[in-house]
């Protein structure tokens, strides 16, 4: 082997959520990259070099992780989450497709880290007690149409539906689009999860419903969660509440 790349995943944002198989690769790491708030989180070592690019630079960042692997280096990118869940992964094997002999002698490894749809749902409950899915609403990748057939067919599937990249300053709209066509299907009393920045100083966690749910703020740090037709709330007597999908589907 010439050298290795680890695509690495740090977690939601708490130290206490990146494991220690990520911890062990990016201290043994010689070059570290990735998207600039990731790459940010992290203090070098004396030696090590940290290399932080813009979020549209995936395929051109993956190229250039495995030039210095195949140079013999130790190299990490690192992901916020996983870094299979929409992530470099997937720019890594890429970058390998188009280039197969880049990969030549290079140990690949995929470190896997906690998913912001599993720190959230652990924020509120349990909403991923049954059937689940996960569709990203950015349409840098793939058409509207694509995402307007998935989260139709995700609702009509009766699945809890975890929504990544639910807005951004260029795309405001299209997460109302979204509750448009899910509401076409689901009941206005769908129940919806907004999780801001989990994990974070400025966390906040807050549940509306189909019908009230276009008057919320929403932002590239939030995971949304569309509930399925059996999730629900759960109420103790003290008056706190949790939101759930029951394990089985006779709970209903
Ligand atoms: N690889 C990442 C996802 C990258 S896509 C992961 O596994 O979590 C980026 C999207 O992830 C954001 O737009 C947001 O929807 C979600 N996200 C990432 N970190 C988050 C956090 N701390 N709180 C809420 N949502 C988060």
């Amino acid at each position: 082997m010439n050298g290795q790349l680890t695509i690495v995943g740090l977690g939601p944002g708490p130290k206490g959520w990146v494991t220690p198989a990520a911890t062990d690769v990016v201290g043994g790491a010689d070059v570290i990259l990735g998207y600039a708030p990731y790459v940010n989180r992290l203090t070098p070592r004396a030696g090590q070099i940290l290399e932080a690019s813009d979020n549209r630079e995936e395929l051109a960042r993956a190229e250039r992780a495995l030039e210095l692997a195949a140079s013999g280096r130790r190299v990490a990118i690192v992901s916020g989450g996983d870094p299979g869940v929409f992530a470099m992964a997937a720019a890594v094997y890429e970058a390998v497709e188009k280039n197969p002999a880049a990969a030549d002698g290079v140990d690949i490894r995929v470190e896997p880290g906690v998913t912001a749809m599993l720190a959230a749902a652990a924020r509120i409950g349990a909403p991923l007690g049954h059937d689940f899915c996960a569709i990203s609403l950015s349409d840098n990748l793939k058409s509207w149409a694509t995402i307007e057939k998935r989260l139709r067919l995700a609702a009509e599937a009766d699945f809890v539906i975890a929504l990544y990249n639910p807005a951004s300053k260029a795309r405001p709209q299209q997460i109302r689009s979204a509750f448009e066509i899910l509401g076409d299907v689901l009941p206005a009393e769908t129940l919806v999860v907004f999780a801001r920045a989990v994990g974070r100083p400025d966390e906040e966690i807050d549940i509306a419903t189909l019908a009230t749910a276009t008057d919320m703020a929403c932002d590239m740090r939030t995971l949304v969660m569309i509930g399925s037709r059996a999730t629900r709330t759960v109420q103790a007597s003290d008056g706190r509440a949790w939101v759930y999908t029951p394990r089985s589907e006779r709970e209903r």
